[in-house]
């Protein structure tokens, strides 16, 4: 798919569901957040559900987290209008409760759309909800963070939420080295040997693949 014809996919998928009421967090948003970014973006960064400010704004991560998105994206050559940023969830969640299971299945949907117009060669999951649903697995994001899978031809990478970095220094300094690891992936094309391995832990493994078409590629 083209250029022309990813951006016009996505304005008719963004036309068509900005009205969404089919959970009861139609209710209680201000702004529905789409998400935003190249509609041909190779990254495509996917969080858990707008927060205050995204809801005042109709916009993903304005805020702090927002703020140090964009300076990790910076530390890689990279600008917020060159990759895809969404959530997993299009409207907020009332007090930034977490994502219920009934709303995440109700709106999964529109990111998989997303995902598919798009066609990322990357997908960085942030934080625990997006990492879950897109590995198809309950594993915590800790077991499950800075590793590489594949999944219909694409990399899926899980890395800590900026949220949870903004306050604790040690998850910062995770969330910049897995910065770099994406670098190295897409310096290297997709070749796997470039990221530094760390040792291997076969707990950790990913055990439920999607449709068992997933692949897990390596461990890092
Ligand atoms: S969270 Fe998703 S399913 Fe629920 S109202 Fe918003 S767009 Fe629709």
């Amino acid at each position: 798919m083209d250029e022309l014809n990813k951006r016009e996919r996505l304005k008719e998928l963004y036309f068509k569901i900005k009205d969404c009421d089919k959970c009861e967090l139609s209710k209680s948003r201000t702004k529905f957040v789409f998400g935003s970014g190249s509609a041909c973006a190779e990254i495509m960064l996917v969080g858990e559900a707008p927060g205050k400010n995204e809801d005042l704004q109709g916009l993903p991560f304005v805020g702090q987290a927002g703020k140090l998105l964009d300076e990790l994206l910076g530390s890689i050559g990279y600008k917020r209008s060159e990759v895809f940023i969404a959530n997993v969830l299009k409207c907020r969640p009332p007090g930034n409760r977490d994502p219920k299971v009934d709303e995440v299945n109700i709106c999964k949907g529109y990111l998989m759309e997303q995902i598919k117009i798009i066609d990322p060669k990357i997908i960085c999951t942030m934080g625990r909800y997006s990492t879950q649903l897109l590995l198809n697995t309950d594993r915590g994001i800790n077991g499950l963070r800075g590793r590489v899978y594949k999944m219909d031809n694409r990399i899926i990478m899980p890395i800590n939420h900026p949220a949870a970095a903004l306050y604790t220094p040690s998850r910062m300094d995770i969330l910049r080295q897995d910065f770099q690891k994406i670098k190295n992936l897409i310096d290297s094309g997709g070749d796997l040997s470039c990221v530094n391995n760390e040792a291997l832990n076969p707990e950790n493994e990913v055990k439920t693949y999607k449709e068992n078409k997933n692949e897990q590629l390596g461990l890092f």
